[in-house]
């Protein structure tokens, strides 16, 4: 392996051709989604009022490789393959002897993974017809890359916006209007659940759980316009494999063998996901024996202090029932905590594999994550986003507490993003304003 190679890049016709199936190899099958009113497995149909044939089948097939559109790959090409990096300042930087690699997401037009899976959804329902798509956002990075993925296909895009977000960090907003979104801040008074939570809480700073349920509302009242989830989803799990996939070929390309550790951030669960399941799939299949470790906000904590149950992915309670480690769909972040990842629930394939012992968590706490973030910008050059924080401040404390200095080690840690939209929470970090939460 070349001594100083520190960009690991692949040719453009090694994009993955396929998506990555997890549920094809788990050892006990992920419990099914179940239809609220009937407690029964739900079927395709009960899906049909909000989403396309393309992504329903995906929802639920169990078959291991998913064949990737050109259509999608030709946008993939825009960014992927993304770049995987040799982290050798933040090694010396840490003083550590352990190999550390990044891969890093933020180079996508959007600045972060989630265009993995707000392209191929916005064919799908190209594909099927719909002219408008409705979604959710906090922060804005997910309503930004689905603006950008409607943008490419031609669709309307209609964005409710966590009111809180939308008064305070205007440059997403920004962002997706210039796609050419439209954006509402939620609850807001355009659906029926709008209006009644604004009647309950009329100072709510509002809640993904909120605004999932009225752009799922929307959707579902207009036959030409479909929902969009950005997280959370087995059809948002798979389309972000493409991260692992390309990580793996990356690694084999240098020489390097598979990790000991990866981490990965953990928010719906979608690009730790994304960045894993590729190497589990060798843990699975192989005999492999790559360690993979979710880093949470101990503000939402869902993994580490969650509950394995069925709940609803919504405050309105009208999504299917998922299985998944929640903290209850009524729950609503603290706004001090400024690192993203905020939603109640975990992505129930990650929630099955960490319930099968596949994988680890850890819950970190923002000062520790923005700390992380800064020594890895000052060693690395690139600004991490604030949820990515997490996957480094993870990989930091297990390199610091390492025997023998981590020698041997090999340690892959997640970037999903750029943080240059997150500057003010890096600016409260650094003038001593942010809490500990
Ligand atoms: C949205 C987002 C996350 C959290 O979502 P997951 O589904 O858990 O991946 C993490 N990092 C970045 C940069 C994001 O935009």
């Amino acid at each position: 392996m070349s001594d100083h190679l520190t960009k690991i890049l692949l040719s453009e016709d090694q994009i993955p051709t396929h998506w990555y199936n997890i549920a094809a190899d788990l050892p006990i099958s992920a419990p099914p989604h179940l239809h609220p009113a009937t407690q029964q497995p739900v079927k395709a149909e009960d899906l049909a009022a909000i989403f396309p044939p393309g992504l329903i089948e995906q929802e639920l097939s169990t078959e291991r490789w998913i064949e990737i559109p050109e259509e999608v790959r030709e946008i993939y090409r825009l960014w992927r393959p993304a770049p995987l990096y040799r982290a050798y300042r933040l090694e010396s930087a840490l003083g550590t002897r352990a190999r550390v690699y990044y891969k890093y997401e933020g180079a996508s037009p959007i600045g972060s993974h989630k265009a993995n899976s707000s392209v191929p959804q916005a064919y799908y329902n190209k594909l099927a017809g719909i002219t408008r798509l409705t979604t959710e956002t906090g922060a804005g990075q997910w309503g930004a890359a689905l603006a950008f993925a409607c943008s490419v296909f031609g669709l309307a895009c209609d964005v409710w916006q966590v009111r809180n977000s939308y008064e305070t960090k205007p440059y997403r907003r920004m962002q997706m209007e210039t796609y050419g979104a439209t954006v509402t801040p939620s609850p807001s008074a355009r659906t029926e659940t709008g209006r009644a939570m604004r009647e309950r809480f009329p100072d709510t700073p509002g809640s993904l759980g909120m605004a999932i349920s009225e752009a799922v509302e929307e959707a579902a009242r207009d036959p030409h316009a479909n929902y969009s989830l950005g997280s959370v989803l087995n059809h948002v799990a798979l389309h972000q494999t493409v991260i692992g996939q390309e990580a793996l070929l990356q690694l084999e390309s240098v020489g390097e063998r598979l990790p000991d550790h990866i981490f990965a951030c953990t928010g719906g669960g979608s690009n730790a996901a994304g960045i894993s399941f590729p190497f589990l799939h060798r843990n699975l299949t192989a005999g492999a024996n790559v360690r993979v470790v979710g880093c949470e906000p101990a503000a939402c904590p869902s993994l580490t202090a969650g509950e394995y149950r069925y709940d609803f992915g919504d405050t309105a309670n009208q999504t299917p029932l998922l299985k998944m480690y929640t903290l209850g769909a009524d729950f609503v972040p603290d706004p001090v905590h400024a690192g993203g990842l905020r939603y109640h629930g975990m992505a129930p394939l990650v929630s099955a594999a960490y319930d099968q012992k596949l994988m680890d968590a850890v819950a970190i706490k923002q000062r520790d994550a923005f700390a992380a973030g800064v020594l890895f910008a000052r060693a690395e050059g690139i600004l991490p986003a604030s949820e990515s924080n997490h996957a480094i401040a993870g990989a930091v404390a297990h390199l610091q507490a390492a025997e023998d200095d981590g020698d041997g080690q090999v340690v892959l840690i997640g970037v999903s993003g750029s943080g240059q939209l997150d500057l003010p929470a890096y600016a409260d970090y650094l003038s001593g304003q942010m809490l500990d939460a």
